[in-house]
C-alpha cells in the first residue's frame, strides 16, 4: 500500500476522470482515482429529481460497492423561461435514445417564440464525494448565459454549441471555445473545484481504501 488513499470516480467517461484528476492535483490532494468502469462496474439508474441527489445515488452506490471514496457528478442545462428544463433530463430532452443533435433541435423549437434578452440559462453541476463509512458532500458549480437561435462551433459536446457564457466577453459559444477555455469556467470545474477544497477532511475523517 503506497499510503494513499484510493478514490473512486463514478463515471464512464475518460474525459470526466482526466479533468477531475487535474483539479485535484492543482489543489494538492493526494488521492489515486480510477474510474468505476475500470473496476468492471456499472453506474446505477439516476432516478432522482435534482443534480444533487443524482450525483449523490452514483457516489453512494459506488462507495458501497467498492469499500473506496466515491466522487461523481451530475450536470445539465436549465433555462429559466422553460422554468429549469432540461435540468436533470438534459440527456434525454428529445426521447430516451435522443443524440445531441434532436435535444438541441427540441430545445431550439421550444424557445423559437422568447426573446433573445429572456434566453438566460445556466449549466448546473453537482459534484459528490461519498466515504463508505457514511461521511458525505455535495457541491454546486454553475456557469450563467444565454441560448443563442442557431447552433455554433464544433467543440464541446451537448448543448455547447447554443449556449454563451456571461464569462465569454466576445460572444462566442461554448462550442466555439477551446477546451481549456471552457474548463476554466465551467460548472463541473467549479464543482469539482469546491470538492477538491473539502476532499482532504473527508479522506481523513474516514480514510477507507488508504
Ligand atoms: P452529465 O451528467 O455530465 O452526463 O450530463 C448530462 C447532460 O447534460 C449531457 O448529456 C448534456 O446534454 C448536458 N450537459 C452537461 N454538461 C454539459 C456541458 O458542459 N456542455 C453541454 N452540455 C452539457
Amino acid at each position: 500500500m503506497s499510503g494513499v488513499p484510493r478514490g473512486v470516480v463514478a463515471t464512464a467517461n475518460p474525459h470526466k476522470l482526466t479533468e477531475i484528476r487535474a483539479i485535484l492535483d492543482e489543489h494538492g490532494v493526494a488521492v489515486e482515482l480510477v474510474a468505476m468502469t475500470e473496476l468492471g462496474l456499472d453506474s446505477p439508474p439516476e432516478d432522482g429529481d435534482s443534480f444533487e441527489a443524482n450525483a449523490l445515488i452514483k457516489a453512494r452506490a459506488c462507495a458501497a460497492a467498492t469499500g473506496s471514496v466515491a466522487i461523481a457528478d451530475d450536470s445539465g442545462l436549465a433555462v429559466d423561461v422553460l422554468h429549469g428544463a432540461p435540468g436533470v433530463y438534459s440527456a434525454r430532452y428529445a426521447g430516451p435514445e435522443a443524440d445531441d443533435d434532436a435535444n438541441n433541435a427540441k430545445l431550439l423549437a421550444e424557445v423559437a417564440e422568447v426573446p433573445a434578452e429572456r434566453r438566460t440559462a445556466r449549466f448546473v453541476c453537482a459534484a459528490a464525494a461519498v466515504a463508505p463509512g457514511g461521511h458525505e458532500l455535495v457541491l454546486r458549480g454553475e456557469m450563467t448565459g444565454h441560448l443563442v437561435d442557431r447552433p455554433r462551433g464544433t467543440n464541446g459536446f451537448g448543448y455547447d454549441p447554443l449556449f454563451v457564457a456571461d464569462a465569454t466577453s466576445d460572444g462566442r459559444t461554448n462550442g466555439e471555445l477551446a477546451p481549456e477555455e471552457k474548463d476554466a469556467i465551467s460548472h463541473r470545474g467549479a464543482a469539482f473545484r469546491a470538492v477538491a477544497e473539502h476532499l482532504p477532511a473527508l479522506l481523513s475523517e474516514d480514510p477507507a481504501g488508504s
